[in-house]
């Protein structure tokens, strides 16, 4: 029987990255997944690793540190990871949002963040395709994003380079402990030993819970985007709405029974790398529906062409969904769960786990070593959901 000093249980970002930590460390690491690397939310999302949707506190701490990390990570990983700053704005339409908007820059700013409120006149500048009728936009340099599907390449390569174990398309069906060690028992009979289990299974998270009768109050958030064909820049930045913020700092400001609302739509619009833009993402409580629906579709291409009217005219190249990890309070978890020794957790991103995946990975590792973690994290500790 194969035995590890830890066995990491998702191949989503969080998983991989928290592999990566570890085997850098030297432990003797494998990896199960139940479908296919990426096959989660990581695989199916947006690319920003955006500091200013973070509130001030823990969530911007670990965006920062980790948009640290991200700006050698290819170098790292030996492998381009599609990183770029361009930046970003969120654009303010509604004279109901500039005075939210300007106390939620100023608590960010007092933070330490390079972010600042800037007139039409100066939206217009930077992106003269936006409508007419801007009141303004915030506007901060940091903003960043990644290509997910790169990144989780060049972990996955780094990780078997440096020997770790993949078990892909494989159900655990057990988990047990035997003094102080765990037994992962899979549908098909066979089984592995390990002295630790890293729980990275995003929006599953709670089912690898259930098997050690730990309670993970993670539940997915539906989130669908569109893609367009490939088209020249519009712009440097990449852009969201103030919907996108007013919705989570006041949500009674975002008309009561409109689509928007029930779909949970707060505009993203982002370039990538080989020149489409995603235009996300709704935020539907519920199931695990992959499919994507007319609905989503004709209300994210109003949205659009609402702000930037020119896209009328391109097209749309595909449609796809995927599961956001939500915690109950929307702040990841990561920790060692106190009743079950070796038993870990990194889950609960929502939509932040792209940007959160490194600092994620290295925290992790730094508990799994019994060490002080680089920043104080007893918040995100599982134990504060009682
Ligand atoms: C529409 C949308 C837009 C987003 N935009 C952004 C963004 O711009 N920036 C950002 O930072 N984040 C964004 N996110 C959030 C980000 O995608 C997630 O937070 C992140 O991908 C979560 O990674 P994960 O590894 O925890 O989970 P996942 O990627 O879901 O991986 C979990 C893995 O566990 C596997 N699994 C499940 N059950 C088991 C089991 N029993 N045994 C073994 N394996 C199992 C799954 O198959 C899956 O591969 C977005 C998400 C969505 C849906």
């Amino acid at each position: 029987m194969k035995t590890y000093d830890a066995v990491v249980v998702g191949g989503g970002i969080i998983g991989l990255s928290c592999a990566y930590y570890l085997l850098k460390r030297g432990k003797k690491v494998s990896l199960v997944e139940k479908n296919e690397i990426g096959a989660g939310a990581s695989g199916a999302c947006d690319d920003m690793i955006l500091l200013q949707s973070k509130a001030p506190g823990i969530s911007l701490e670990l965006a920062i540190e980790s948009l640290e990390i991200y700006k050698n990570l290819s170098n790292d990983l030996g492998m381009d990871i599609g990183f770029h700053t361009r930046g970003g704005m969120i654009l303010i339409d509604k004279k109901e949002h500039l005075g939210l908007m300007e106390s939620y820059v100023d608590s960010q700013r007092k933070y330490g963040l390079d972010i600042e409120i800037i007139d039409k006149k100066q939206v217009k500048k930077k992106h003269p395709y936006v409508k007419e009728g801007i009141i303004a936009s915030t506007f901060g340099t940091r903003d960043s994003q990644v290509d997910p599907m790169r990144v989780m390449k060049a972990f996955l390569k780094s990780n078997l380079d440096m020997g770790m174990d993949l078990y892909r398309n494989k159900n655990i069906s057990e988990i047990n402990k035997l003094s102080s060690w765990w037994q992962i028992r899979f549908d098909d009979g066979s089984s592995i030993e390990t002295e630790t289990i890293i729980n990275a299974a995003g929006s599953w998270s709670s089912d690898i819970g259930k098997l050690v009768h730990v309670d993970i109050p993670v539940t997915p958030l539906k989130g669908q985007i569109l893609v367009t064909e490939q088209l020249p820049s519009l712009g440097k930045e990449n852009i969201w709405s103030s919907d996108y913020i007013v919705s989570k700092l006041k949500p009674e400001l975002i008309e009561a029974d409109s689509i928007d609302k029930r779909l949970g739509i707060g505009l993203a619009f982002s370039q990538t790398a080989d020149g489409n833009y995603l235009i996300g993402s709704t935020r539907e409580k519920g199931n695990f529906n992959k499919n994507t629906t007319y609905e989503a579709i004709e209300t994210l291409t109003k949205q659009i062409t609402y702000f930037f009217p020119i896209l009328k005219k391109i097209n749309m190249i595909r449609s796809f969904a995927g599961f956001r990890p939500l915690s109950q309070d929307g702040k990841p978890i990561i920790c060692e769960v106190k009743e079950n020794e070796g038993f870990f957790i990194a889950t609960g991103h929502g939509g932040d786990g792209i940007a959160l995946a490194p600092i994620t990975g290295k925290l992790l590792s730094q508990l799994v070593c019994h060490e002080k973690t680089s920043m104080a994290i007893d918040e995100l500790n599982i134990s504060r959901f009682g």
